[in-house]
Formats: structure tokens, sequence, C-alpha cells
């Protein structure tokens, strides 16, 4: 991943929070204002929301709806007739009970010409559907959760298999999408459906048709629209016409958890891709977008068809909201307006939305036995399709950010198995459920090999199409294709919590040895062990280098014992980090995040410095206000405090520089005029920086320092710092990054360095790098 870009971007499962039953949860991308809040909000707690009381099982399943729908925008208003087929799934029963939104009324409910009998019933219980997503434990917002209509069913018709019966009902959806209170950083604005003159979004949550929770249907559906207006919905549009209104025909084949429909004045733009439709839905300001969007989207749909079978679907459409989001469904994506401007055709954006076709929009997340729908997406989307087209340099930084993110925000206390993941909350939801679950797919690839693996995924797809899946699911569907058990895997990695941590222990070198130079060294893992195989890395003083691997072992050590041609110079553990595990803050590359996510912090400011470089940093500094309150701010430094630092200013404002910088050595040095790192210079007016190294006297804690050249340089950055929390330097042009990068953690256990091999010296003990 080469970069996040001006905005952070989080996908999730999420599902607003509404004291009602979930139906058919899009996935959501979520955008948000400013990373540092992922540290301010360590404090809230967040609960995974627990069901408060289970329902009695449906006796009835929805299997078709028949939709005849007319959507008024300047009122609000739903005027719809749905044909529900039902198929009984249960005992027989007088009642059905189906689920309607409680601002629409139903005026009849009719098999053929016979009206039927109804009452309306508020919902008493709050269930978590075994299938779909939570139901949250907050109410935000009353007389938005559905209600219950339960139809009293003759003799002859409940006795039926199967029912189809009409409803009729009208009213309005009127709930304007606003900023979620709370978390902003984790939600997008915040409906539980909305028509309205600026556009009309209807999805599972609105509740917009009667509906049984856990019901997998298909849905032929008619819309009308005001003229000037048109809708996008899943499935295949069949006919549209545009008369005094618009009125359009869709019809969808495969089943799906709930139907979502956005309406706006849209310019629809369509290619013909093979035997499907590719489009783009924009209004008018961004139509001229369309093309990046449709060749981006044939790109990725190429690879993926490629890797995980036919598309399941008959058409892809990118479709511009009204409203922030990132939401997709069953063959079209849901963008807000800021990011279609922004071109948000990257694999970790349109790439994740487009895999979804597949991964949870046609193979659908069982939820109650944990969410491996977006582990799977990221893994294959924001990760796998750089491994494919970037350097593979790129790639192993994307896996080493993922351990790190891992480690950083799930630490052991806070730590739950990847089987209680259901949606993302807190970025500590998306280090468990997005990358140690993406780490997870990355090991079993290499587990079972190449085509085992991507052979799996296919036969996923092809056989579980149209139904829900579980880990369970995808662990029998492994081991059918790799033809062996996986039970032990999945235990370790799915059912139980945390990751290994490992170090390397008691270093062993034999210059006498009759082989030439004989290596041991113990690989060391805590309890409770894992099964493992660990690639390892030796560098010889000849220049060469040897890729190698332990066995697969589960015992708490792990001896290796090697003869080589060569003194070595440099053992290391996972060089290319394939294996998850546990990484200690101390021994992390210096990063903002460490700063962030420290429960000891402070800013450095200086005691005296000019209004224009003060007024450059006001945005970063009203956010730290308003955000942290209670942050010490200091005005020297002092490297005795057990904490970190951010420093803010240019260094001719602060008076001992070498100081704050000293834990990276030799790497960078900075004037108030020019900074240099790695040999590379910059020393323009238009520079800024900000750059993080060790503290060079408290283990675990770092410092982070932001300045520009000039304050104008400074300004450019000082709204979205906190974005740029992964890497240890970023060094900015006109507020552009043209250069980044890590440096080495301060101390490592999964690496020793050779300072001065001599047949001397023959024992050495791993000694922390320098
Ligand atoms: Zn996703």
């Amino acid at each position: 991943m080469t970069s996040l870009g001006p905005v952070l971007i989080v996908r999730t499962l999420l599902k607003f929070p509404s004291l009602k039953p979930a139906i058919g949860a899009p996935s959501l991308i979520v955008l948000f204002g400013a990373m540092f809040l992922l540290a301010l909000a360590a404090n809230v707690s967040v609960l995974l929301a627990a069901p408060l009381s289970i329902s009695p099982p449906e006796s009835w399943t929805i299997r078709h709806h028949q939709l005849t729908v007319t959507v008024t925008p300047a009122t609000h208003r739903l005027a719809a007739e749905d044909l529900v087929h039902f198929e009984r799934v249960g005992n027989e029963s007088a009642a059905l009970r189906v689920m309607l939104n409680s601002h629409l009324t139903v005026t009849a409910i009719r098999f053929g010409t016979q009206a039927l009998p109804f009452s309306v019933q508020p919902v008493l219980s709050v269930h978590d559907s075994a299938h779909k997503s939570d139901a949250m434990t907050t109410v935000t917002k009353s007389g938005s959760d559905p209600h219950q209509i339960v139809v009293h069913l003759p003799d002859p018709l409940r006795l039926q298999k199967s029912l189809t019966l009409i409803f009729a009902y009208h009213g309005t959806i009127y709930d304007p999408p606003r900023p979620p209170s709370g978390l902003r950083y984790v939600r997008s604005a915040h409906t539980t459906g909305h028509i309205g003159p600026e556009g009309v979004y209807l999805s599972g949550d609105t509740v917009w048709y009667p509906d049984i929770t856990g019901s997998l249907a298909t849905y032929s559906i008619e819309v009308t629209v005001p003229f000037g207006w048109n809708v996008v919905t899943q499935g295949t549009r069949l006919r549209e016409e545009a008369r005094e209104a618009v009125r359009s025909q869709w019809i969808t084949r495969l089943p799906s958890e709930a139907l979502t429909l956005s309406g706006n004045r849209f310019v629809r733009q369509a290619r013909q891709w093979h035997d499907m439709e590719i489009s783009t839905y924009l209004l008018p300001e961004n139509r001229h977008l369309a093309n990046l969007y449709l060749d981006a989207a044939i790109q990725y749909l190429t690879f993926y068809i490629d890797l995980l079978g036919p598309y399941p679907f008959t058409k892809f459409a990118v479709v511009e909201n009204f409203f922030p989001s990132g939401i997709g469904v069953p063959s079209f994506t849901l963008l807000g307006s800021g990011v279609i401007r922004r071109g948000y055709i990257q694999p970790y954006a349109l790439g994740h939305e487009i895999v979804h076709s597949w991964i949870g929009n046609a193979v659908f997340n069982d939820l109650s036995r944990g969410n491996w729908v977006e582990g799977l997406t990221t893994y294959l989307a924001n990760y796998y399709y750089d491994e494919r087209h970037a350097a593979s340099d790129q790639a192993r930084k994307h896996r080493r950010r993922m351990m790190i993110e891992y480690s950083l925000y799930a630490p052991p206390s806070e730590d739950y198995p990847l089987t209680q993941f259901r949606h993302k909350e807190h970025p500590r939801d998306n280090a468990i459920g997005y990358h140690k679950a993406a780490m997870v797919f990355h090991m079993l690839r290499r587990e079972l090999g190449e085509a085992p693996f991507f052979a799996s995924l296919r036969r996923l797809v092809k056989e579980r199409i149209g139904t829900y899946a579980s880990w369970e699911t995808l662990q029998h569907i492994f081991e059918q294709t790799a033809q062996r058990p996986l039970g032990w895997f999945f235990e370790q990695w799915i059912t139980r919590p945390g990751a290994p941590q490992l170090r390397i222990e008691r270093v062993y070198l034999d210059h006498t040895s009759q082989e030439g130079t004989f290596l041991r060294f113990v690989v060391a893992q805590t309890s409770p062990t894992y099964r493992l195989q660990i690639p390892f890395r030796v560098t010889l003083e000849s220049g060469d280098t040897l890729h190698l691997s332990t066995e697969l072992f589960s015992t708490s050590a792990y001896q290796v014992g090697l003869p080589l041609p060569a003194s070595p110079i440099r053992l290391v553990l996972d060089p290319d980090f394939d294996v998850l595990h546990r990484i200690e803050r101390e021994h992390m590359p210096p990063m903002l995040n460490l700063w962030v996510t420290d429960s000891h912090k402070a800013i450095v400011l200086p005691k005296h410095w000019p209004r224009a470089e003060q007024e450059a940093l006001e945005p970063l500094l009203q956010r730290l206000r308003q955000h942290s309150p209670d942050l010490p701010q200091r005005t020297r430094l002092e490297l005795t405090r057990n904490e970190s630092l951010l420093v803010l200013g240019n260094p001719r404002y602060h008076d001992r520089e070498r100081l704050f910088l000293s834990g990276c050595r030799n790497r960078l040095t900075i004037t108030p005029e020019e900074i240099q790192i790695d040999g590379r210079h910059f020393a323009s007016s238009e520079t800024a920086i900000l750059v993080s190294c060790p503290h060079p006297r408290q283990p675990g804690h770092v410092i982070s320092w932001f300045y520009g050249v000039s304050p104008a340089a400074a300004a450019k950055v000082a709204r979205l710092l906190f974005f740029y929390g992964w890497e240890s330097y970023f060094v900015f042009q006109n507020g552009r990054v043209v250069a980044r990068d890590w440096f080495d953690p301060p101390s490592s256990v999964t690496e020793v360095q050779w300072n001065a091999p001599s047949a001397h010296s023959p024992i050495l003990s791993p000694t922390p790098r320098e």
C-alpha cells in the first residue's frame, strides 16, 4: 500500500445503531476526519453488541419480492405494493409476522383478491439475527425502528408450504444523514434511510418492504420517480422510460440479504464489457469522472474474475451518494461525492468493493460465528492486488504494517479471537478483524501453497454462492481441497485470541568446528505455543545470503544447528513478515502512531514563536485541544520523563534538536532551512517534515517532530498530520509527500548482528542492534 492519501479509510461491516433486528447489512467504507482520534478514543469503551433477547424461530421465510414503488423526493414519500412469496420453514402458525418501517402504513394485505385481517405491533424484543449484523445497544433516533405486521392466516392458508401475499403501504422515509455522535472516525454519516430533494437512499436498514430476518430473497422491482430523477438498484435494469415521470424495471437473479436503492439526478454512463454492463451514476458536476471509474472497474474485474471465478452479477455500477459513504451492495457501490471527486480507484477503495461482489455480497457472512468476510476481502484487495502489481518490497512493507497495526492496537489485554469479530467500532477491531485476519489468510496460503489456496476460494464462491458461510465453512472447504486436516490451524488463529511472541535466544557461534563455522540458536515462543514454521535469513561475511526455515514446531523452544561456509554477520527471524507475531512497542520502527497510542504523552511547543508560525499549526492545535484537553504541554525538552513527545515548530524556536532526534542516530540532520535524510536534501521554502525517532532514553516511547521550512509549508499539512502515522518520516513539498520510509527499530529480539565477527570470540549473545 503506497498511500492512504488525504483521508483515512476504514472499511467495516457496520450496522447503524437502532433498536431493531438488523436486516441486510451493506458493507460500508467509512471516511473519517483525523487519525489522531484513534488514540484519543482509547478510553472509549465500545460494546461488541450482545443480543438483548432472542426471538423465536420464524415459521416463514421470504423467497421473492415483486415490488412496485413510487418515490416522491419533494415530499419524502413512498407508496408501494409488494407481492411477497413466502415459504414455510417452521411449524404451522395462524400468524405470519413481517417487519416494516414504522413510518409506513399498511392499507391492505391480500391473498389474491381476498383481504386478510392483520394487526400492527411494536417490536418488543431486540434480537441479534443469527445471520445478520448485531443489534446495537443504543438508540439514536426514535421512530425509525420497524414495527411488526401480524397477518392472521385463515385455516387453509396456514397449512400451505408456500404463500404469496400482496402488501399495499405508503408513508414517509425521512432520516436526513447526520454525523454520528462519539467516534466520528469510525462511522460514516448516519441514516436508516432517506427520501428527500438531495437524494434517495433505501437499504435493508430502512425496512422499506415487508421483511423477515434471515430471509435470502430475489427481487423484481418497478420504481417511479419524478422527471429528471433516476434510480439504481441491484440486479439488471430491464427497461427505463421517461415521460412525465421516470419508470424503471429491475430484476435480481441471485438471492440477497436486502435490497438497496439509490436515487438522484444521475447522469448514467455505461459500457458493455463481455456479457455484463459496467456503469457509473454520477451527479452532473462529476460526470467527467466516469471513464476513470469505468476503466478502473474493468481492470479490477479482469483480475478478480481470473482469481475467484465468474462475476456473480450482470452489472457493476459506481454510484455517487449524497452523503459520505462507501457502501458495497450486490452489483453496485455507493460512494459519497467527496470520495468520487478524489478518484477513489485504489485497490483498498474501489478494488475492495469489487472483491465484496464475490465475498460478502454473493457468499454471505454468517456473523453468528464471526466475520471472515472483511479479513479475506482485505487480503485479496488491499494486499494481494499490490503483491501482484507493485514491487515485492511493497508487499513486505504491507505485511509488516499489518503486523505492527495489530500489535499496536490490539495489545493482549484488549485482544479477542477472530470468531468474536463482527464489525468495526474501534481501531482495535480494525487491527483484529481486518489486519490479523488478512495475515491469517496469508499464512494459510503459505501453508497450503498457491494452487490449493486459490482453488479453495473459487470453490467457496462456486459452492456457497447465494448462501451464508462461516469460518467453519471455510475450514471445511480448505480441508477438502487440500486433502488434509486444518483444525489445528483454525484453532490457533481463529478460535484463540492473540499471536505468538518470538525471539532468538542462546546464539552460539563455533569457528573451531570441522565443518567451518557452526551456528546454533534457539527460536523461542511464549506460551500458549503455536504450531509454526518460521523462515529465517543468514547474511554471511562473504556477501552471500541464506534463506532458510525451521521445520514445523509447536514447542516453546526450537533449536537450530547450522554449518555455514563463512562467518555470519546477520541473522533475522521472519525477515519478510510472513508469520504473524506480536511486536513490542520498543521493537517497532519509530512512527507518529507510537505517540498517538501512548498512554503517556505530551506536546512540546516553543516558548516564543512568531504568530505566523503559530497560525500555521492552529488547525492541528485546535484538534489536539478539542480531543485531548488534558494533554500535557511542555516548552522545553525533558528526556527524563517517561513519555512520548510530539514537537511542533521550526527548529529555530527549539534549542535542543540534536537531543530530540538523537534516537535516529545519523539518519537525518535538520536545520531551520534544510532537511537531510539518508543522503537526500530538501531545502525549499515549500518543504515540511514529520519525522519520528525512538526516544533516546525511554524504550517504547517516541519523539515525533513536525515543522515547515516556512509557515505556509507547515500549514498545508497540519490539518491532516495524523494521517501520516505509519512511517518514520514523511517529507512534504507543497503539501504532497515526496519522500517517506521507515527507520529501523531501536532494538530487536528477532535479529542478531555480529558487529565484529572474529575467530577469537566464538560465543556471542544476541546484541541489540546499534
Ligand atoms: Zn469491506
